[in-house]
């Protein structure tokens, strides 16, 4: 997806510049590391690579290779920061004013659908850092206050609920099992969207159709912004909640683009991205062995 071809969009996020894993009651978070710094930048200036980079990362994880998935995630955490799975999740949108968080059925951070705000909170804060996450309670469990200890608040040059400044501390960590999940997911819907026009019969298209149906992000906000001078076009501002909403958009805008511009190789699989619209393989390699498998089938009949 060309951000130019479908509109202006801005948006933001922050990525730290190293990350790592911990092991903490044996589950895997990851994290960023204690003097690691944070970087600002607009997602959909790399729409196309983040997407094919998740979309890597959930073909390791469905073809079981763990190791390859796991140094894949490590990657893109770095290059593009964690998911934000905090902000992403709750069904409701101010969890610390409401102090309670709605959780949608199966989710895999809670295995309960309501919880305390600062509860919620806690899930995602198992890694001990010396940046301090303070939460202050009244009597009654409300939140009077969620701050961050920080030497730069990036909540300070950005107008978000107090949540945020939890996602984009250095105490914040994401649980690798999610992030698994979350790209494999996204790859089976690929795959599906990619194959549906293949299926050779109503049983496989009813399978993909399933797997399509499961995409299904809530919670898109967007405003337009007009130009400093008239003559400027406007622009979407995208308010996304999360990085992991800005891919789903992207994904969406992706795979209904008349000029698509990720797509899966046609000889190997892999996803990869193109601006040659009628590229259909992923390197000069695929091109060639499909080239030869193709007039090896001509040559046997
Ligand atoms: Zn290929």
């Amino acid at each position: 997806m060309k951000k130019n071809n479908e509109g202006k969009f801005k948006t933001f996020w922050f990525r730290y510049d190293s990350y790592e894993m911990k092991e903490i009651e044996e589950k895997h978070y990851i994290t960023p590391k204690e003097n690691s710094k944070v970087v600002m930048y607009d997602p959909f200036d790399f729409s196309d690579d983040i997407l094919v980079d998740i979309l890597n990362v959930g073909r390791f994880v469905e073809k079981n290779d763990i190791e390859n998935a796991i140094k894949n995630i490590m990657e893109f955490v770095e290059k593009y920061g964690l998911l934000g799975e905090l902000t992403y999740l709750p069904l409701n949108t101010d969890i610390v004013k409401q102090s309670k968080v709605y959780l949608p059925a199966g989710n895999l951070v809670s295995n309960r659908e309501t919880l305390p705000a600062d509860e919620y909170i806690e899930l995602f804060l198992k890694c001990k850092k010396k940046q301090k996450v303070v939460i202050k309670k009244n009597t009654k469990g409300e939140i009077l206050e969620l701050s961050v200890e920080n030497e730069m608040n990036p909540l300070a040059i950005i107008d978000r609920p107090a949540e945020y400044a939890v996602v984009f501390s250095r105490a914040y960590s994401e649980c690798l099992v999610w992030i698994m999940h979350y790209a494999r997911t996204l790859y089976l819907i690929f795959e599906a969207i990619e194959n549906y026009s293949k299926a050779q019969d109503a049983y496989t298209r009813q399978r993909y159709d399933t797997r399509i149906k499961e995409f299904n992000p809530s919670k898109i906000a967007c405003k337009i912004l007009m130009g400093e001078n008239k003559e400027d076009k406007p622009v979407i501002e995208w308010n996304f909640n999360s990085l992991k909403l800005a891919i789903d958009t992207m994904f969406a805008l992706n795979e209904t683009s008349e000029r698509k511009t990720v797509k899966m190789c046609k000889h190997c699989g892999k996803p990869f991205s193109s601006e040659n619209l009628k590229a259909e393989y992923c390197s000069p390699q695929c091109r060639n062995q499909a080239n030869v498998y193709k007039s090896r089938a001509k040559n046997k009949e």
